[in-house]
Formats: structure tokens, C-alpha cells, sequence
């Protein structure tokens, strides 16, 4: 049951919640008729075990209603997190001390100093006593085999196995929290390759396990490979793998690391080496996260760089590769005007939905949105890719140059058209629809005008043509699609009617897909 039995909205994610690809899921009952807009990072906000709650409030045709309250910033799921609190509700000293006992019991039972000793003690003992519990996701020592009894066991473990983790552990796929998508081998040894080429030393792996992993296998094995990396993730099981300077207990959805100041000054550190040069961030965040929410916290991590450059480098940008689905390439380009979105498909070991479409598969939706300029970013030819020389970058076999649009137009890898009409590229499976006045797929429902603008409410337009929000334009939005000129604050709340078509459109895929698959997803 919730804690608060207030009745409250359930599924915080706003907007993007809906947007359900395999890795999120649709917002609960809350985001039904408005949705719910993230406000963000509040000074003062209360804790639940994954740190400072964020500030949310359900919107309704465009604007605020009712009351604002706080939730759990990490899970979209009640049953992970049941934290809620009203914005303005007076907690008493009961509730709060409950809280925070609630809070300490949900921390781990071994910190991560302990789970270092742990490791060592671990390593020294023979093979045949190397035992890992795979109920509690745990390595035993001899002492606890007793406690665990009754629970399956893997033996033998090698010190191979211990520098995989990745292997090891069954992967976090609950979709509403940790959406564990571990990296296929291709998609981890190019992403690797392309650093060691572009010249970086050092790696922030933000929610990358297996890319760090990676890492710091090479590293141990090969004298000469000199890139070293550091892993934030919310998974604290790593934290049986990795030192204090490997792995830090980190939520990306608030910037909050749970080993407090130490954890925040090793991260500080791991930056400043070395001037802040040859430093690269790399994240795969949970596709149900709240866009506005990582870039809030990844500036966050870029300013944290920044203050490493002392001589006045003030303009520049700690290079990222943030790895999401080309369907959010609006809403990041909004937060980071720097990126752009580059057309290698990245693969994953343990959804059958992201794998690459040149073996026969279904192409794989995600992208690397980088600020590094796109011609550095060099894509496997073999692999079909190709360099556009008008464009400046690598594209996908199928992405053909549009001479109208004069640009490498296709997003998911299949050759778009040009509507002379939408005077842009579409889908090749869209038609024009002269009632809707744009392209959609030839059976659609046509989107009526009488049913009132979502915006404003008023009959006779819809949303994308609301004259209130035609002040926001800004010259960058003039050439996106109309929906992406909503101002910010609306936005969260409304633009999860397109985000639902995918959500659709995945579930849909997930259903057919579950038949064949056979992991826990
Ligand atoms: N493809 C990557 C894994 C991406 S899956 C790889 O193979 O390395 C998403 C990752 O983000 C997981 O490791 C998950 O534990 C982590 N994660 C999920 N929610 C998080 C949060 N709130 N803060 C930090 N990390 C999170
Ligand atoms: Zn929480
Ligand atoms: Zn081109
Ligand atoms: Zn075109
Ligand atoms: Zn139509």
C-alpha cells in the first residue's frame, strides 16, 4: 500500500513515461487526461532512499492543477518506491523519523568499503570456494555459505568471471527503475574503439556497466592500454567488483551520490586528472527517464569538468555521448543545442528488440547523441555505413542525401521521402492527408479540430497550430515540427499524445516479440 493513502497520481515520469519503448513504460493513472510535468530539483526537498524527491505537478490542458508534491526521482513504480509527498503538506516529527528509519533500512546491508574487503578476502580464497549466491546477487564467504542455505549457488568462481560482473549478474530489467540493457559485443567494442580514436583517456561511464567493464578489463590485462574509467550507476551490486575509485553509488536522475561528499570529491577527481583532458562522459540512461531530469543532471557533471579548466576555456563542453532513441532528438537538442544525432544503431545483448537490422534483425531505435562535430565520428563501413560529403557525416546505407531538404534525412536507417507538401522528409510508409494537412501512416484516424486544443482548449485548432504558443517560437524551433514549438513547462504535459504512439507502437512489438523471447523481460 502507499505510504501516503493519499490517493495521489501514480507514475511520475510525465510525459516521457508514456513514451513506453521497451525500456519505459506508460505513466500510471496520473498522466491520464493532462499528464504530469516535472518541475525538477526543489532546494529543501525530502529524501526517500534514493535521495532528494523531485518536484512534480499534474497538468491539465496546458496548465498547472492542483497540487504540486514530490516523488521518488529513481522509480516510476510504486512498488519500488512509494515515496509522495505533498509540496505543502506539514509532515510530522513521527512521519519524518519513520522516514528516515524507513530510509537507513533500505540502504544496503554492506557498505561499499565493506564489499571492497569483501572482494579482497573473496579473491584469496581457492577456486572450489569461491561461491557467489545468485538469489542475493551476492559473493559469500565461507562463513555465510550456511546462511544462504537453500539458495542456488554458482561455484568456481574465476577471477575471468569476477572481471565480468556484467555476466554474472542477472540483468535489472524492471523497466520502471533500473531498465538494465547491457551493450551487445559490437556496439561495446566500437563504442571503444571510437574513444581510443578520438583520443580520450578517461571515460565517466554513467549507467554503461559493460563499456566500463570493458574498460577496466583491458586495462588489467594489457600494460599499454592507458584509458581508465570510472562507473556511476544506482546498482550497487557493482560495488562488490569495484574500489571507491572504480565505482561510485550515483542516481542520475537528481545527481545525487549516495557515498556523499567522498564519492562527490572521488568523481571531482577522476575529472580534474590530467587538466580535465582527454575526458570523455558516456551514458546509457533508462529510456522511461525524464529527459529534462539527466540533462539537469548530466550539466551538472559537465559543469563539475568545467571547473577543472581554469584558464578561461569557459565555452567549452565536456564531450558526451549520451546514448537514447532517435525519437527523443527533439527534447535533447533543446536541452543541449550542442549535440547532434549521429545514425550508428546501438545493439543490446538482452532485448531482442535492439538488435542490428543488417543480420536480418529488427534495426535498434537507439543513437549516440554527441557534441563532439559529426565528421570525427567515424562509423564501420563494412557495416553499411557511408560518409555523406555534402552533410559532413557518416549515415546509414539506407539514408539517402534529399537534395530538397539538402540533408541526410532518414532517422531510423530506411529511406525517407520528400513531401513537397510537409516540405520535409517522411516515413516511407506515410502519405500526405490532406484533412490533417501533414503525412501520417494511411490509416490514421484524422486528428479533429471540434474536440478543442489541447493547449488552450479552444475549438478550432489543434495543439500544433494554438496561437498561444506561437510567442515562444524561437528562429532554432522555426524548422522543427510544429509540436516541438510548445513552450517547456506545457510541453511535459502534452506532448505524450506522440509519445504514446510509441508507446503503442513498442508494446504492441513487445507482445508479439515475448512469444520468442526468452529472458525475464
Ligand atoms: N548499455 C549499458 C547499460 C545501460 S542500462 C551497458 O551495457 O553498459 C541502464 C543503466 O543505468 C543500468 O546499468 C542501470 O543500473 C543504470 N541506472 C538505472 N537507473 C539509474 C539511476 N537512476 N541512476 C543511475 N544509474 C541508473
Ligand atoms: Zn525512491
Ligand atoms: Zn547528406
Ligand atoms: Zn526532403
Ligand atoms: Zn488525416
Amino acid at each position: 500500500m502507499a505510504a501516503n493513502g493519499t490517493g495521489a497520481p501514480e507514475g511520475l515520469r510525465g510525459a516521457e513515461a508514456a513514451a513506453a519503448g521497451p525500456r519505459q513504460e506508460r505513466a500510471g493513472a496520473g498522466a491520464g487526461a493532462g499528464g504530469l510535468a516535472l518541475l525538477g530539483a526543489a532546494p529543501g526537498a525530502p529524501s526517500c532512499p534514493h535521495g532528494p524527491a523531485l518536484l512534480f505537478v499534474k497538468m491539465s490542458q496546458g496548465k498547472e492543477e492542483g497540487r504540486r508534491f514530490y516523488a521518488c526521482s529513481a522509480c516510476r513504480d510504486r512498488k519500488d518506491c512509494n515515496f509522495f509527498q505533498w509540496e505543502d503538506e506539514k509532515v510530522s516529527e513521527t512521519r519524518l523519523a519513520a522516514r528516515e528509519e524507513c530510509n537507513r533500512n533500505r540502504q544496503p546491508s554492506f557498505t561499499h568499503r565493506q564489499n571492497v574487503e569483501r572482494y579482497k578476502s573473496f579473491v584469496l580464497l581457492p577456486l572450489s570456494k569461491r561461491k557467489f549466491c545468485q538469489e542475493c546477487q551476492q559473493l559469500l564467504l565461507p562463513a555465510e555459505w550456511e546462511k544462504h542455505c537453500g539458495h542456488q549457488f554458482l561455484c568456481d568462481i574465476s577471477i575471468a568471471q569476477l572481471k565480468s560482473p556484467s555476466q554474472l549478474l542477472y540483468p535489472l530489467e524492471n523497466k520502471k527503475t533500473n531498465a538494465q540493457y547491457l551493450f551487445a559485443d559490437r556496439s561495446c567494442h566500437f563504442l571503444l574503439d571510437l574513444i581510443i580514436a578520438l583520443g580520450f583517456r578517461r571515460v565517466l561511464s554513467v549507467g554503461t556497466p559493460r563499456l566500463h567493464e570493458m574498460i577496466q578489463s583491458k586495462a588489467s590485462q594489457k600494460e599499454d592500454f592507458s584509458v581508465r574509467s570510472l562507473l556511476l550507476d544506482i546498482d550497487f551490486r557493482y560495488s562488490q567488483f569495484y574500489t571507491e575509485d572504480e565505482f561510485c553509488h550515483y542516481n542520475m536522475f537528481n545527481h545525487y551520490f549516495f557515498g556523499g561528499e567522498a564519492a562527490h570529491e572521488t568523481c571531482r577527481k577522476f575529472l580534474y586528472q590530467d587538466k580535465g583532458e582527454r575526458v570523455i562522459m558516456v551514458t546509457d540512461p533508462p529510456f522511461g527517464g525524464l529527459v529534462e531530469a539527466l540533462a539537469s543532471s548530466f550539466k551538472k557533471l559537465m559543469t563539475m569538468w568545467r571547473e577543472t579548466k581554469k584558464e578561461g576555456h569557459d565555452n567549452q563542453e565536456m564531450p558526451v555521448f549520451w546514448i537514447f532513441p532517435y525519437f527523443f532528438e527533439s527534447r535533447i537538442l533543446e536541452f543541449f543545442p550542442s549535440f547532434s544525432m549521429m545514425d550508428y544503431q546501438v545493439d543490446y545483448d538482452n532485448h531482442a528488440l535492439y538488435k542490428h537490422g543488417k543480420t536480418g534483425r529488427r534495426q535498434s531505435p537507439v543513437r549516440i547523441f554527441t557534441n563532439i562535430i559529426p565528421s570525427m565520428i567515424v562509423l564501420p563501413v563494412e557495416e553499411g555505413y557511408r560518409f555523406c560529403t555534402i552533410c559532413q557525416r557518416y549515415v546509414s546505407s539506407g539514408n539517402q542525401h534529399c537534395e530538397i531538404c539538402n540533408s541526410c534525412t532518414s532517422k531510423d536507417g530506411r529511406r525517407w521521402k520528400h513531401c513537397a507538401l510537409c516540405n520535409k522528409c517522411v516515413k516511407p510508409s506515410w502519405f500526405h492527408c490532406n484533412n490533417c494537412n501533414c503525412c501520417a501512416l494511411q490509416d490514421h484516424v484524422c486528428e479533429r479540430t471540434e474536440a478543442g486544443c489541447f493547449v488552450c482548449g479552444k475549438a478550432g485548432h489543434k495543439r500544433s497550430t494554438c496561437p498561444s504558443l506561437s510567442l515562444t517560437k524561437t528562429a532554432r524551433q522555426t524548422d522543427k515540427k510544429k509540436r516541438q514549438k510548445t513552450p517547456k513547462k506545457v510541453k511535459m504535459g502534452i506532448c505524450k499524445k506522440s509519445a504514446m504512439k510509441h508507446a503503442i507502437f513498442f508494446r504492441k512489438r513487445i507482445k508479439n516479440k515475448k512469444k520468442r523471447c526468452n529472458l525475464p523481460c
